[in-house]
């Protein structure tokens, strides 16, 4: 079972969203934040729900739930609106004209604790981060097409975000786990030098496996445990 089906379908007033649209209309994924000091996802479905705003996010993320408040295969209107005039400044706003209501999903994420500051718990990072994984696999996005409201208009949305480093960071949390990120080491003499001691006893002994042409497959993250190991005298031990 993965987060989307624990999304809970809350949907807004049609006066808050935009027409239908098919699957291969969406391209990208905009991030966002709600920039309301301690609201739930379920305040803002309600909300959605109950007043047209003319303004609309497909999913509400807090630290506990999911709300969807504009079905996948409808335009919500997220993202639109006038470039911000700091553009300049701030560097926001680069793929405006590009990323649109049309072609994206939003997902916005809730403050949860109200504590006079504007920034969303760990809890709810991580959900937003695993809903966008498994969104991303659903209509096929890339990382490169992951957003911020911040690159489309120029909007301080997320504002914890629009420093560089911090959304940078919150992106690794979207790619982390993925196999192409793994390097794959399949002969020792592409393994860094720290390592190609350890490997080659592990190999002489049998613990490592060649196959028919000569080539291991070792996961980066395999190889330093290893090397410990090695440290330990076991790969000598077990040598002998
Ligand atoms: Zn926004």
């Amino acid at each position: 079972m993965g987060i989307l089906d624990t999304v809970i379908r809350l949907l807004c007033h049609p006066g808050n969203r935009g027409g239908a649209r098919n699957p291969d209309d969406i391209r990208y994924l905009v991030y966002h934040y709600t920039g309301n000091d301690g609201d739930r996802a379920l305040g803002n479905a309600k909300y959605y729900q109950s007043t047209v705003v003319q303004a609309s996010a497909h999913y509400f993320v807090d630290d506990e739930e999911i709300y969807q408040s504009v079905g996948d295969l409808f335009i919500a209107w997220a993202v639109g609106g006038r470039k911000w005039s700091d553009c300049p400044q701030t560097g926001g706003g680069s793929l405006y004209g590009v990323v649109t209501n049309a072609n994206s999903i939003s997902i916005e994420m809730c403050d949860t604790s109200r504590d006079g500051k504007l920034m969303a718990a760990e809890a709810t990072l991580e959900r937003a981060a695993a809903l966008g994984r498994e969104l991303m696999e659903k209509y096929d996005i890339p990382i490169e097409r992951v957003v911020r409201h911040f690159d489309v208009t120029g909007k301080h949305c997320p504002a914890y975000f629009v420093d560089e480093i911090a959304w940078t960071a919150f992106k690794g949390r979207l790619t982390a786990g993925k196999e192409e990120n793994m390097k794959q080491y399949r002969y020792v003499n592409e393994m860094p030098s720290w390592g190609q001691e350890a490997a080659t006893k592990a190999i002489n002994i049998g613990i490592m496996k060649m196959d028919a042409a000569g080539a291991v497959s070792v996961p980066e993250c395999n190889l330093q445990p290893l090397v410990w190991m090695d440290r330990l005298g076991l790969l000598d031990k077990a040598g002998k």
